[in-house]
């Protein structure tokens, strides 16, 4: 008997049919004998939903209320999967995020889990019980409703994996794994049979929302196997695990993009020690977090600096970027800057694999291939495992699509 986390995504709950599918799949793995925790997202569309009915009241409702309101698309979908097991003859029981014992900071909206409680999951599992969670929430020090994040569910799953040292934990969505890049944006992207944890936290950080970028974090640091499988076939998925021998050896693993950042450039700030970070404290003691930073000093034909001044540009979150940018406008003439200005009509396109660490030439077949679709380059970042650049927004689709040809991505390996 092995204990199993299920998690099933918008997209797999999103009406009373695919309901009923999804708890035949928990009820026939708790008919093998297994016990089984199952947590659900929303239906598909119903966050957003949600948001945009606050958004509809206020342009900036009270973070604490959001999450009392966004808490409510994943009440809905645990008590009808529940009575659904019932009609199956099943034994049930549906949990929300504080019934669950999940506590997490006080941060709404973006909250971290902070310790789980699992007694009362387990009593019921004792009891000859399917547990059903709702994703995406828990409850803070004051006994307040909080959210995790978009897409958090993945995190509620996997933490309630590590808390009850579950023997697997298993990601249901709408694609059978994970791909080369989104099956949807690519039409030859190729399922992988293993990646690591690196090559997917990589990934999910640049804007694979297949799955929550803390919920690899979670599942990397206490080394847990994440099982990701389309929940309308029984195709084999894709494993999340470490990395070892036997996995494709690729130089890129994946291609990603993601719109959700802004580019805030200062024209002209004085070249003088110091500056720099006067812009990012100013940033980070507003709990903003820059990702890219480029800083171009002038230089003359002859090697000098020609004038003593540099342009100095940074990304942040789409989120935050309306913000970011009241702020350095605002302190920009201060920190002697001739004029702030700000790009949100931009994209982050990015390649992944470990076995970039030793293979030389990645970075110039991805400059090539861009420019060979006339895809101009406006900043570019790199790490052991990844490059990203940045291009307009408009081409975000047709660069991914370019790189996963020009890398042959789609060959079986
Ligand atoms: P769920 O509702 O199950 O949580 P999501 O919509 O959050 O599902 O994530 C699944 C989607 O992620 C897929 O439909 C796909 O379009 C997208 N996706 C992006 N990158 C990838 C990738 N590399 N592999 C698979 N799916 C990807
Ligand atoms: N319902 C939440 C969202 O749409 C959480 C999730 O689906 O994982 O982001
Ligand atoms: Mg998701």
């Amino acid at each position: 008997m092995a204990l199993i986390v299920q998690k099933y995504g918008g997209s797999s709950v999103a009406n009373k049919e695919l309901i009923e599918s999804v708890a035949r799949r928990a009820v026939a793995a708790k008919r093998e004998g297994h016990q089984v925790v199952v947590v659900l997202s929303a239906m598909k569309g119903e966050t957003d939903r949600l948001l945009s009915m606050a958004k509809g009241i206020s342009e900036s409702p009270e973070p604490r209320e959001v999450d009392a309101l966004l808490a409510t698309g994943e009440q809905v979908t645990i008590a009808l999967f529940a009575m659904v097991c019932q009609t199956m003859g099943e034994k049930v029981k549906s949990f929300l995020g504080f019934q669950a014992g999940i506590k997490t900071d006080d941060a709404h909206c973006r909250a971290r889990i902070a310790d789980i409680d699992p007694s009362r999951i387990k009593t019921e599992l004792a009891k000859n019980r399917i547990a059903v969670v709702a994703g995406f929430q828990g409850v803070n020090r004051h006994g307040d409703i909080t959210t995790l994040g978009r897409g958090g569910s993945d995190t509620t799953a996997v933490a309630l994996a590590i808390a009850l040292k579950a023997n697997m934990c298993e990601i249901y969505t709408d694609v059978d794994g994970i791909y080369t890049t989104d099956p949807h944006v690519c039409d030859t992207a190729r399922r992988i049979d293993r990646i690591c944890y690196e090559e997917m936290l990589e990934l999910s950080s640049l804007g694979a929302k297949v799955m929550e970028i803390r919920s690899i974090e979670l599942a990397m640091n206490y080394r847990i196997k994440i099982h990701v499988r389309h929940s309308q076939s029984q195709s084999p998925g894709t494993i999340i695990c470490e990395e070892d021998a036997d996995m494709e050896r690729t130089p890129v693993r994946g291609v990603t993009s993601s719109v959700q950042e802004g580019r805030i450039t200062l024209l002209r700030v004085p070249d003088k020690p110091g500056v720099a970070a006067r812009i990012l404290d100013l940033i980070s003691k507003a709990g903003i977090v820059i990702d890219m930073i480029i800083q171009n000093q002038s230089v003359s034909a002859n090697g000098q600096d020609e004038e003593n001044w540099t342009d100095f540009s940074f990304t942040v979150p789409a989120a935050d970027y309306k913000a970011t940018l009241d702020l350095v406008t605002s302190a920009g003439v201060e920190i002697g800057a001739y004029k702030v200005v700000g790009d949100n009509n931009i994209a982050k396109v990015s390649l992944v694999g470990v076995g970039m660490r030793n293979h030389a030439g990645v970075a110039t077949l991805m400059f090539k291939t861009l420019a060979s679709e006339g895809i101009n380059i406006s900043m570019i970042s790199t790490s052991e495992i990844k490059i990203s650049c940045v291009i307009e927004k408009k081409y975000a689709e047709l660069a991914v699509r370019a790189l996963h040809n020009a890398f042959n991505l789609g060959a079986p390996v």
